[in-house]
């Protein structure tokens, strides 16, 4: 008996294809093939190896606009982000195409020999990615994977496996072998499990709430695997009386409502010094209302639909009869899973509404009176994934850069994400990094090798 799972158009809630799910059993066999495939893979020469990942970007981009497609199709993501998800999957492939010939070990003075290191792979890494971003996160994951010479399997959620699995055929038409980089559509508590529990899978890269995340790191202890964990987040936007507040109000609803807020890293919580507090409003308020909501694939669209109706009716629930809405933006009635930009105004940062990530339109501004209770305020959350300030004052830029416990800050900007720069959460967000110049320490293991010489 194998059961099926039908992917649906957020957009229009049409079911737009079938998958067949993974079995417990296949994916043991999957993992059995994995292992297997891993001395050869390990062994390719690093320049072949390089030369392989060059060629699944290339594939990849020759590809941009069918991946960008059906992202639309399966995710409901404007057609704009969908497009440059595609092109970080290059971008993160190229650049660590470069990693093969330069995974340096160390040769360090020791008397009586030679000391040298190794960077050595770990053999198979599983890769556990959600709904929300499913090409990029895939790729952090099996392109430093695969360019240290481990084999991957990689389980995308089960609500957006379209995309994974394009990678796949990509990756294999590239002449990366088929089980050197295995895509799996299941359900986490089979296939996931499985990577948790196998003793052949010697890491776990995983993206989603904090809660499964513990659960993950927790099953993962059994066996001392590795684990590199990007989790939520409820970020704070802190805009001072000093910042340039028309620039800082324009931003404020894309830090939060792209990709319908379904971004660990969006800015939920917009903290406002009370001086400036009422202008913000004003600003604010034709800004939310201006967000395009509409059909992704229309090049004018700012923001999409939700993932799905059980995603929506949960973000639906933060707002019961009289929560403290100030205002909204709009969103297309009739089919699709749609939630207008909202902002709402809690009473204090202990409110659900900004305290809990919603994943989802809605914000949370909260107004602080001097830089002390702002970093208390951004403080006051266990997560801490990433954070915005808005100030004219350098100074203040770094100073509060540094006092807030999260792992991606930006100043007069929300951006998070550079392939080349170092990702990851403080505190309950995550446990690691990704991107950028180390993540491939996060996927080898270092040995020490001592050769006596006086022999
Ligand atoms: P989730 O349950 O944490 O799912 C993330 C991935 O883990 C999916 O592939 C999921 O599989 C898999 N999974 C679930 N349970 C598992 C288990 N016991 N063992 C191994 N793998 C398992 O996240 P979600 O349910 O999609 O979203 C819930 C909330 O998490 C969101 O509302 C949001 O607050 C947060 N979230 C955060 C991020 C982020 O980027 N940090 C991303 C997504 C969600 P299935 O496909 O079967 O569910
Ligand atoms: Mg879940």
């Amino acid at each position: 008996m194998t059961a099926k799972f039908d992917v649906i158009n957020p957009a229009t809630e049409q079911v737009v294809d079938s998958v067949r799910l993974v079995t417990a059993e296949e994916t043991d066999t999957a993992i059995a093939r994995a292992a297997k495939a891993f001395p050869a893979w390990r062994a390719v020469a690093p320049g072949d190896r390089a030369r392989l990942l060059r060629r699944f970007a290339e594939a990849v981009d020759a590809d941009l606009e069918n991946l960008a497609r059906l992202e639309v199709l399966n995710a409901g993501h404007t057609i704009g982000n969908a497009r440059w998800e595609a092109g970080n999957v290059r971008d993160v492939l190229h650049y660590y195409a470069a990693a093969p010939e330069r995974l340096f070990g160390r040769q360090i003075p020791v008397p009586g020999g030679v000391d040298l290191t190794f960077a050595e792979p770990l053999g198979v890494v599983g890769v556990i990615v959600p709904w929300n971003f499913p090409m990029p996160i895939a790729s952090w994951g099996f392109a430093p994977a695969l360019a240290a010479g481990n084999t991957v399997v990689l389980k995308p959620a089960e609500l957006t496996p379209l995309t994974a699995l394009r990678l796949a055929e990509l990756a294999h038409q590239a002449g990366i072998p088929q089980d050197v980089f295995q895509v799996l559509p299941g359900k986490g508590s089979v296939v996931g499990q499985r990577f948790v529990t196998h003793p052949l899978v010697r890491k776990v890269v995983f993206t989603g709430s904090t809660e499964v995340g513990k659960q993950i790191m927790a099953g993962c202890a059994d066996q001392v695997k590795r684990v590199t964990l990007e989790l939520g987040g409820k970020n704070a936007n802190i805009v001072f009386a000093d910042a340039d507040l028309e620039k800082a109000a324009a931003a404020a609803p894309y830090g939060v409502f792209d990709n319908a807020g379904q971004d660990c890293c969006a800015r939920s919580r917009i903290l406002v010094q009370k001086s400036v507090y009422d202008r913000f409003m004003e600003l604010l308020e034709p800004a939310v209302r201006g967000v395009v909501v509409g059909d992704p694939g229309d090049e004018k669209t700012e923001m999409g639909p939700l993932i799905s109706h059980g995603h929506r009716a949960k973000v639906r629930s933060y707002l019961p009869e009289g929560a403290p809405i100030a205002f909204q933006g709009t969103a297309p009635d009739g089919p699709g899973y749609w939630f207008p930009p909202t902002v709402v105004t809690p009473s204090g940062v202990r409110d659900p509404l900004a305290a809990d990530e919603i994943f989802g339109p809605i914000v949370a501004v909260l107004p602080f009176a001097d830089e002390a209770e702002a970093v208390t305020m951004a403080n006051d959350t266990d997560y801490g994934l990433s954070a915005s300030i808005w100030t004219r004052d350098v100074g203040r830029a770094l100073r509060v850069s540094r006092a807030v416990e999260a792992g991606n800050l930006s100043v007069n900007s929300h951006s998070s994400v550079r392939y080349w720069t170092p990702f990851g959460g403080f505190k309950q967000s995550g446990l690691g990094r990704e991107l950028g110049p180390d993540a491939l320490a996060a996927f080898t293991e270092t040995k020490n090798v001592f050769i006596d010489t006086e022999g």
